[in-house]
């Protein structure tokens, strides 16, 4: 059978060059790169090199990159290092409603240890509002932490215009730019952040690997975890250097395909989006319709279930993901979608398409030959279709006897 990835938002295959740097190091270089001998030596430019390539990637310099563990370690260590190192001036953090969890738990501990927190509502389009932002500010706020890019619904974020306002008011400001890094341009400087997230394995790069920048002169304490004194005083721990390697080799090959890359992903994704939205009824584009990452596309179906279809595309050998999490044992639907203000139980008919480098015309072609024929059966299945007294209800029968998804 036919199969078709189109689950690249929750990670990318390995490129070949990448699996080739990735080995030459497991191979050849096994050293410790704090070793002052030959071997760490040598281990020691590899690293270094990869820093130099990420740092030129994001248009930083070098000593601002530190590498971790993948992007939730880089979120937390950003938000939780300024939040210690800055206490003094005050304990008012800002995020959005829609951040990755690798974000918003980590602000919300933060909540649990004195810190004050405003999450930011977004528009029907995953939006945040600049004006929210200037409204939020105070004399306390001392971070404002808000995504490029939403893994969910790919919406891109003003976070220029954030880290404008941020910096007036000697702010710091964090992005997680897991999604957009490699996809459309990130640049620290015209983003003008303080922090940024990235993570190797959504840019075709290995998993367990990633890297936070820190501008230079940011006020950040040092390493979340205790130890030695890698990544100058930063992140103690002897470094993943084939995870590194990797990870700059996959930021290499990610700058220097960037422009191409985007408007392939683009043809391929504008054809979906307006194939699926015609050819199929009651279904709605989730996110912002042109402020969205290139290779991204998500939808509603009325009266169906994410799961359902996303099972029924496995069958037809298609991977894609569902922007709920509402499992049959019933889970909370996306936040990220009723942040939105879609009705959870719309929200619970969500699916994400999200495309890569390796995606063709084909593949499109036949998801829009399978699609359609999965709709319809689920829909004449769904007693959802039947019940228009749905949502008075309060909800789907899980939601409702767990009590936890009222809208
Ligand atoms: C995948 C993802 C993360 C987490 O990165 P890991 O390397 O898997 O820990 C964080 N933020 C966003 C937006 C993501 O998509």
């Amino acid at each position: 059978m036919r199969k078709v990835y189109f689950d690249h938002s929750a990670t990318t295959p390995v490129r070949p060059e990448v699996v080739d740097e990735v080995c030459t190091s497991l191979k050849e270089n096994f050293g410790n790169p704090t070793s002052l001998h030959y071997f760490g030596r040598q281990v020691r430019k590899d690293v270094e090199a990869a820093r130099e390539k990420v740092a030129a990637a994001i248009g930083a310099i070098p000593n601002e990159i530190v590498f971790t563990s993948g992007g939730t370690e880089s979120d937390n260590m950003a938000i939780h290092g300024v939040a210690m190192s800055n206490k003094n001036k005050g304990n008012h953090i800002i995020t959005s409603a829609v951040e990755h969890h690798a974000v918003m738990n980590t602000v919300k501990a933060l909540g649990k240890e004195g810190f004050t927190i405003t999450i930011l509502p977004v528009d029907k389009y995953g939006m945040v509002s600049v004006n929210d932002v200037v409204a939020a500010i105070t004399d306390k706020t001392i971070l404002i932490t808000i995504m490029h890019a939403n893994n969910e619904v790919g919406t891109i974020m003003p976070i220029q215009e954030i880290a404008k306002l941020a910096y007036a008011r000697g702010i710091f400001m964090h992005t997680d730019a897991v999604q957009s890094f490699g996809k459309i341009p990130v640049n620290v400087n015209e983003l003008g952040v303080d922090l940024l997230t990235i993570s190797a394995h959504k840019i075709y790069g290995p998993k367990g690997v990633g890297a936070l920048y820190i501008r230079k002169g940011t006020r950040w304490k040092q390493s979340l975890f205790h130890g030695g004194a890698q990544e100058r005083l930063r992140r103690a721990g002897t470094e993943n250097v084939p995870g590194i390697t990797g990870l700059g080799k996959a930021a290499e090959l990610a700058m220097a395909d960037l422009p191409k890359e985007t408007e392939y992903l683009k043809t391929l994704r504008d054809r979906l989006i307006r194939q699926v939205t015609t050819k199929i009824d009651r279904v709605k584009l989730t996110g912002h319709p042109d402020k969205r990452l290139p290779n991204h596309a998500s939808f509603t179906f009325e009266f169906i279930e994410g799961e359902s279809m996303l099972l029924s595309l496995d069958m037809k050998g298609i991977a894609a993901s569902s922007g709920s999490a509402c499992t049959s044992g019933s889970l909370e639907p996306s936040h990220v979608l009723l942040a939105m203000g879609i009705p959870h139980e719309i929200a619970h008919g969500s699916i994400r398409i999200t495309l890569g480098r390796d995606n063709t015309m084909e593949d499109i072609d036949y998801f829009l030959e399978v699609m359609p024929p999965i709709v319809d059966r689920l829909r004449a299945m769904s007693p959802l279709d039947q019940e228009t007294e749905f949502a008075s209800n309060g909800g789907c029968d899980a939601c409702k006897s767990s009590g936890s998804c009222k809208s």
